[in-house]
């Protein structure tokens, strides 16, 4: 199957027209000089190459970003507008005595601060690391301190409820700028739109290596609190090449990534990459609505769709035809990450947009698209397709010897990267260690389990680890199970994914109550209360089960692999290091 090709717009050829050739003859530094790098030769900067190197000339008065905001009207920002607020923005920080390498975070929904603090952080060579707003207290905290935030953006009504109570933890936060207080409160919570009104519009980026970090993100890990992955500027080559290859960014497209900045896909692929390709960034205010996304295709005219499988599925069980329904000819090109993508929904989109959703792979530690379905390459419905050109993917089997790889095709195993690619995570923040186990042999190790074909595509076939998908978004199961520890009724916690035909998988909690307590309906509400308060409802467990005892190994650890195949009915394999209850 390959795209079909409709009349008017969707006929513009795409920018990778034979995988093959690219593939072979693909070399970063053909592709390198397309970015512009700083004047005078002092180094790469993210934020100068998707923004600062529009705002001059012929495109600065194009549209960079266009903000609709949950009432449905919008605001425009030229790249020239962008630059000179970011530029503000910048020179607050430098101003607050914010230095290269220090942690600048965010906790907002999408509102247009959020992008001009990225932007704006990324100039002065400080750290930006965007938090998702719907997290509750706990994990916000986990973050910040763990990534030593010095500021944090946030917005009045977030600060009261999420923040407020946590200052005294965070005796290192340093500043939190709100986004929408006229005043300042005391000396360390200041009012964003005064600082911005009093701070000057240009701003002289300083030197940046290309191996300066420049971005944190958070994942979760199986055991241990959430990780920091950090990206260095030199990533915004994979923006750039991503942007051009996968999304088949045209100058003068509308582009729309629905994922929020809180997620690594919200940062590469719903700030940087269309800004680095310079075409158009469509944001919402709002969360998923089906009709509001049909008419936003429709009415701003994208051409290029960034989406995830939990929306494309909850869409799909709606009966609307949106090519019946709405204008959608500028749209040609559907792409989708963060979960299997299965063939059905490839298929679906055949029949509800003319043209195969496109599926690709790739994770926060990778920083940018690793695996993809291309416009001009056949889809096979449920794979992720083939690796990028300039990425050596493998799949191979860990022993203790290091990395086999497996050439024969159908036989699973561990998917591995060839290390070395230009936005490949450059550490776990504070965790050396974790980070070094992650690589063998030159090969990083993605922790996905996945298989080719013997045409060379790629099959996802799960997690090699306890992570939790839900909703498209990683949950670390430690994380959760510690904030139920918290609950006085609580002895034990272990946590699962329960496959859910809706969200990909939901968190399930399984609990053993201290002695005398009784685990009734009321105390489930309690307990579901009790996490989503804490963890905020991303994260928080959807169901809840009171047993005797959890499994363990004989060295005491949860056996959650075989809590959840108990949970399903599945076989319960290997069960020779369970400690026997009794
Ligand atoms: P994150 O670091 O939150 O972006 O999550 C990365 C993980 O999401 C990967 O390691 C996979 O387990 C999963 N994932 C991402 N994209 C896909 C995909 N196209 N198909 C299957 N799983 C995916």
């Amino acid at each position: 199957m390959s795209q079909t090709i409709k009349a008017g717009y969707r006929i513009m050829s795409p920018n990778l027209t034979d995988y093959d050739s690219l593939y072979h003859s693909f070399n970063w530094q053909n592709e390198a000089v397309n970015l512009e790098g700083l004047p005078a030769n002092k180094g790469l900067n993210i934020a100068y190459e998707a923004v600062d190197r529009w705002a001059k000339g012929d495109d600065a008065q194009r549209i960079a970003l266009r903000w609709i905001r949950k009432d449905r009207s919008y605001q425009d920002y030229t790249f020239s507008g962008l630059q000179q607020l970011s530029a503000r923005f910048a020179n607050i920080l430098t101003t607050l005595g914010i230095m290269k390498g220090d942690r600048v975070f965010s906790l907002t929904g999408r509102i247009p601060e959020l992008y001009i603090a990225a932007l704006g952080t990324l100039k002065t060579t400080a750290v930006f690391c965007p938090l998702f707003s719907v997290f509750g207290p706990e994990p916000v905290f986990q973050r910040l301190s763990r990534g030593d935030a010095k500021v944090l953006i946030t917005t009045s009504a977030l600060f009261e409820k999420k923040i407020k109570p946590l200052m005294e933890r965070l005796p290192a936060l340093r500043y939190i700028l709100l986004t929408d207080g006229s005043l300042p409160l005391d000396a360390r919570v200041l009012s964003l739109p005064r600082l911005m009104e009093e701070a000057g519009k240009d701003f002289l980026i300083p030197p940046t290596d290309p191996e300066d970090p420049a971005l944190l993100h958070f994942t979760s890990g199986t055991t241990g609190m959430p990780k920091g992955a950090l990206h260095v500027h030199k990533a915004v080559l994979m923006h750039y090449v991503t942007g051009k290859y996968v999304l088949d960014f045209h100058k003068g497209d509308v582009f729309w990534c629905t994922a929020d900045p809180g997620w690594v896909t919200g940062t590469s692929y719903g700030i940087l990459a269309p800004l680095v390709c310079g075409v158009t960034n469509l944001i919402d205010e709002e969360e998923f609505d089906a009709m509001r996304w049909y008419s936003l295709l429709e009415e701003h005219q994208v051409n290029v769709w960034y989406t995830s499988p939990t929306a494309i599925r909850r869409l799909m069980r709606m009966d609307i035809l949106p090519m019946k329904q709405f204008t959608l000819q500028p749209l040609r090109l559907i792409c989708s990450v963060g979960e299997p993508l299965h063939g059905d929904a490839v298929l679906w989109g055949e029949k509800a947009f003319g043209m195969p959703i496109l599926d690709n792979w790739w994770q926060t530690e990778t920083g940018g698209i690793m695996i993809a379905n291309y416009r001009s390459m056949k889809v096979k419905p449920g794979s992720m397709g083939k690796p990028l050109p300039g990425i050596e993917a493998a799949v191979a089997e860990i022993t203790k010897d290091g990395v086999q790889i497996i050439s024969e095709p159908g036989k699973q195993g561990q998917l591995v990267l060839k290390s070395g690619w230009p936005s490949m995570f450059r550490n776990y923040l504070h965790d050396e260690e974790r980070y070094a186990q992650c690589f063998q042999n030159g090969w990083y190790i993605t922790g996905d389990l996945a298989k080719t074909d013997a045409d060379g595509y790629y099959w996802f076939v799960g997690r090699a680890d306890d992570i939790i998908k839900t909703s498209g978004h990683m949950v670390g199961p430690f994380e959760v199970e510690t904030a139920l520890m918290e609950h006085v009724a609580v002895a034990e916690a272990a946590v699962i994914g329960k496959p859910d035909p809706l969200i990909g998988e939901l968190v399930k909690a399984f609990i053993v109550l201290k002695r005398g307590i009784r685990g009734d309906e009321n105390m489930k509400q309690e307990m579901i209360g009790f996490s989503r308060k804490k963890l905020g409802p991303a994260v928080a467990p959807k169901e809840i089960d009171f047993i005797n005892e959890l499994p363990k190994t004989k060295s005491g650890k949860i056996l959650r692999r075989l809590l959840r195949a108990r949970e399903l009915g599945l076989p319960e394999g290997d069960i020779s290091t369970l400690e026997k209850s009794g």
